[in-house]
C-alpha cells in the first residue's frame, strides 16, 4: 500500500445558513447550523485515503471539543491521525461562515492550533516520512512548519508537492524544495504577477509554469476550474481538459484534485494520468454540494474513468 504524509490544517467550520447576510449589529435568521471539518490538510488527507492509500496527518489541534471532533472525525475517515497532536495553548482552527440564499458568503477564520506546528512535531513525523512515497502541504499552517516538513521530505527522496494555497509571499529557498506546485489561476496570478488576460491563454499558462520553474521548482500544474489542468516541467507540457459534468459546487475541488494528483505520483503513474485522476476527483467533487462529504472513494473514481475509456 503506497503511503502519503499529509502536513496540514484541519478546522471546525460552522456553517449558517440565513435569510440574507447581516449588517453590522443585526440578527437575522438561520434556517439550520452545521458542522463540517475543514481545512485544505484534511480535505487532501481525506481524498488521498479515500484513494486506498495510507494516510499519516501531521497537525495541530487544541485542548477543546471542537479538537476532539475533528480528530474523530478525520480517523473515521481512515486516515492515521497519531501525529495530529493536542496544544494546550492554542484552540483548534476554527471558521464561522454566513451563507445567504444565492450562496453568497461572509465568513471569519482564526487559524489557532494551525498556526502553532512545532519543529519537534515535524521531527517525530520526519520518522515515518523516510518509507513515504509522497508528501503534500499547503500554506494554511505556519510556514516554519512547511518548510521543516518540505526539507526533512526532500532529504529523505520523497517527492513533494505545495498546494500554494491562500497565495501567500514564500521565503526563496522555499521552492527548490518543491517537486511539484499545485496553484489554481488566481493563485498562478497572485504569485507571478503576470495577470490572466495580459496573455493569450497558453502563453499565460507557459509563462506562469516558467516564474515557478525558474525559481526553483521542478514540475508546475496549475488548475484551471473547469478548463481542467495545466502542466510544465520545462520539458514535458500537458493541457487536459476538465471532465464535462454538471457542477453544483466546486467548494474542496481543489483539494480533491490535489489528493488525486498526489496518489498517481505515488503511483509513479505517467503526468498525463496524474492530470486525468486529479480531474477525475475535482469534477466529482463538483458535483456534489460540501466539502469533505463530496469526495469520492478509489471504486467510484475508477468507475468515472473507465466510463470515459481510460483504466487506472
Ligand atoms: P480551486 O478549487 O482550488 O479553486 P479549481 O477551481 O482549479 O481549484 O478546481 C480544481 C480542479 O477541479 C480542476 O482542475 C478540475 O479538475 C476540477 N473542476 C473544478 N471545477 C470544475 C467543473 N466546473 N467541471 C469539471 N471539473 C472541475
Amino acid at each position: 500500500m503506497k503511503k502519503a504524509i499529509v502536513l496540514g490544517s484541519i478546522n471546525y467550520d460552522i456553517v449558517s445558513a440565513v435569510e440574507r447576510l447581516p449588517v453590522r449589529g443585526e440578527t437575522v435568521k438561520s434556517f439550520s447550523t452545521e458542522m463540517f471539518v475543514g481545512g485544505k490538510g484534511s480535505n487532501q488527507s481525506v481524498q488521498i485515503s479515500a484513494m486506498g492509500m495510507s494516510v499519516q496527518f501531521v497537525g495541530l489541534v487544541g485542548n477543546d471539543d471542537m479538537g476532539k471532533t475533528v480528530k474523530q472525525a478525520l480517523t473515521g475517515k481512515g486516515v492515521d491521525t497519531g501525529c495530529l497532536k493536542v496544544s494546550d495553548t492554542f484552540k483548534t482552527g476554527c471558521a464561522i461562515i454566513f451563507v445567504g440564499p444565492s450562496g453568497e458568503n461572509m465568513l471569519a477564520y482564526a487559524p489557532g492550533a494551525n498556526h502553532g506546528i512545532s519543529r519537534e512535531q515535524i521531527e517525530q513525523g520526519a520518522g515515518s516520512i523516510q518509507n513515504a512515497d509522497i508528501f503534500i502541504t499547503q500554506n494554511e499552517i505556519n510556514a516554519d512548519a512547511m518548510r521543516l516538513g518540505l526539507t526533512a521530505a526532500k532529504e529523505a527522496g520523497v517527492p513533494t508537492i505545495l498546494n500554494p494555497a491562500p497565495a501567500i509571499p514564500l521565503h526563496d529557498e522555499l521552492y527548490r524544495l518543491i517537486d511539484y506546485i499545485t496553484p489554481n489561476e488566481t493563485e498562478a496570478e497572485t504569485y507571478t504577477g503576470i495577470p490572466l488576460d495580459s496573455l493569450p491563454f497558453a502563453e499565460w499558462k507557459k509563462q506562469s509554469a516558467r516564474w515557478f520553474l525558474n525559481r526553483g521548482v521542478k514540475a508546475v500544474c496549475i488548475t484551471l476550474g473547469s478548463n481542467g489542468a495545466y502542466f510544465f516541467d520545462g520539458t514535458q507540457e500537458y493541457d487536459v481538459p476538465a471532465f464535462s459534468v454538471s457542477a453544483v459546487d466546486t467548494t474542496a475541488a481543489g483539494d480533491a484534485f490535489n489528493g488525486g494528483f498526489a496518489y498517481g505520483i505515488a503511483h509513479k503513474l505517467p503526468v498525463a494520468r496524474c492530470l486525468e485522476i486529479g480531474n477525475a476527483c475535482g469534477a466529482l467533487a463538483a458535483t456534489v454540494l460540501g466539502a469533505q462529504n463530496s469526495i469520492h472513494n478509489i471504486g467510484q473514481i475508477k468507475e468515472f474513468l473507465r466510463e470515459r475509456k481510460i483504466e487506472i
